[in-house]
């Protein structure tokens, strides 16, 4: 197994701008009751988690159509590590991406104050929705 390398620096300026992070940050829940929305609800859950040597486009199309895309991204980037699409990003998009998350939830009070449930308790609500 590979261990994926660090953002570099230009990446996490990149992600710092791009439009599904602040979509994300402005989107962000204290709960899950996004997920009854998602317009992955009745598609095959493996499609949002292809092989590594599989595209991802499908999945990530799908997303585009999503209402709520950024709470789904907000919440992949609070749990910080986990694969698949997850609000139209990619688990390569996110490695920079969270380097920028870590940095707009550190200086957003709100977050410090109101915690959302463990992520071991997230995960396990969440997985299964998707089916
Ligand atoms: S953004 Fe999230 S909830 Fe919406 S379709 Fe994509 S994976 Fe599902």
């Amino acid at each position: 197994m590979t261990r994926a390398r660090m953002p570099r620096p230009h990446e996490v300026a990149a992600a710092q701008r791009d439009p599904r992070l602040l979509r994300a940050v402005s989107e962000r829940q204290q709960d899950d009751a996004w997920r009854t929305r998602g317009a992955c609800q009745s598609v095959d859950p493996e499609t949002f988690f292809p092989a590594p040597n599989e595209p991802a486009d499908s999945a990530v199309a799908l997303c585009r159509t999503c209402d709520v895309q950024g709470s789904c991204l907000a919440w992949a980037l609070e749990v910080g590590d986990c694969h698949g699409v997850w609000g139209g990003t990619t688990p390569r998009e996110r490695r920079a991406m969270l380097v920028a998350w870590r940095g707009q939830v550190e200086r957003d009070p709100d977050a410090a104050d109101e915690p959302g449930p463990p992520v071991r308790d997230r995960l396990l609500t969440l997985v299964p929705s998707r089916r």
